[in-house]
C-alpha cells in the first residue's frame, strides 16, 4: 500500500503526540463534567481511540454517520443521516469528534442539529483543517493540524473506501485516483 502514497503529510508518531496534547485541553476543558463524545463514522474512528484515551474525565461515547461525499472526491453538499446517535443530547456537553474539515458543511449541519435538539454545549474537535476548503462559517473550537487543500487518505480517511487503516496521514499518487 506505501508504494501508492505521494508523501506521509503527518507521521504515525506526530499524530500520537498531537492526541495527548489535545485529550490534555480537552481534561481541562471538561474537568468535573460527563461530556457526550461524538465520533462522526467512519472517518473519525482512529482519532476518537487514540484521543479519548488521552482524555482524563468521565464521558460517554456516541457515533453518528452523516454522509456528503459518497464515493468521490468532491462534495455534493447534501448531508445525510446514515445513523444517527443512540443518545439524548438534551441538556448534555456535546464535543463531535471528525476527522477533517473541509468545506464545514457537515460540521455546521451536526452542530445545528445538537443545539436544535437542546444540547447544553456544542463543541468541535478535528484532527485536521482546510481552511481553504470553507464554504460556510464553521470554526473548530480544536484543531491538531492544518492542512493544504489536497486530498488526503490514511488514519480514518478513505479514497473508495480504501486507506482508513493507514496509521499516517499521506497525499495518493495522482494515477491512484485518475484511473
Ligand atoms: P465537509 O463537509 O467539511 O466538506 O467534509 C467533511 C468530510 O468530507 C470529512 O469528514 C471527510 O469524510 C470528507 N473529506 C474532506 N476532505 C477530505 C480529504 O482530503 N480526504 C478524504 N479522504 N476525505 C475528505
Ligand atoms: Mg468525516
Ligand atoms: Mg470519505
Amino acid at each position: 500500500m506505501r508504494d501508492e502514497i505521494k508523501e506521509i503529510l503527518i507521521s504515525e508518531e506526530e499524530i500520537q503526540e498531537k492526541c495527548r496534547e489535545l485529550g490534555k485541553q480537552i481534561t481541562e476543558e471538561y474537568d468535573g463534567k460527563f461530556p457526550l463524545v461524538v465520533g462522526v463514522l467512519k472517518g473519525a474512528m482512529p482519532f476518537m481511540g487514540d484521543l479519548t484515551k488521552r482524555i482524563d474525565t468521565h464521558l460517554e461515547m456516541d457515533f453518528m454517520d452523516v454522509s456528503s461525499y459518497g464515493a468521490g472526491m468532491v462534495s455534493s453538499g447534501e448531508v445525510k443521516i446514515v445513523k444517527d446517535l443512540d443518545t439524548s443530547v438534551e441538556g448534555r456537553d456535546v464535543l463531535i469528534l471528525e476527522d477533517i474539515i473541509d468545506s464545514g458543511l457537515t460540521l455546521s449541519y451536526l452542530v445545528k442539529l445538537f443545539h436544535y435538539r437542546k444540547a447544553k454545549s456544542v463543541k468541535v474537535v478535528t484532527l485536521l483543517d482546510k481552511p481553504d476548503g470553507r464554504k460556510v462559517d464553521l470554526v473548530p473550537d480544536l484543531a491538531g493540524f492544518i492542512v493544504p487543500d489536497a486530498f488526503v487518505v490514511g488514519y480514518g480517511l478513505d479514497f473508495a473506501e480504501r486507506y482508513r487503516n493507514l496509521p499516517y496521514i499521506g497525499i495518493l499518487k495522482p494515477e491512484i485516483y485518475e484511473s
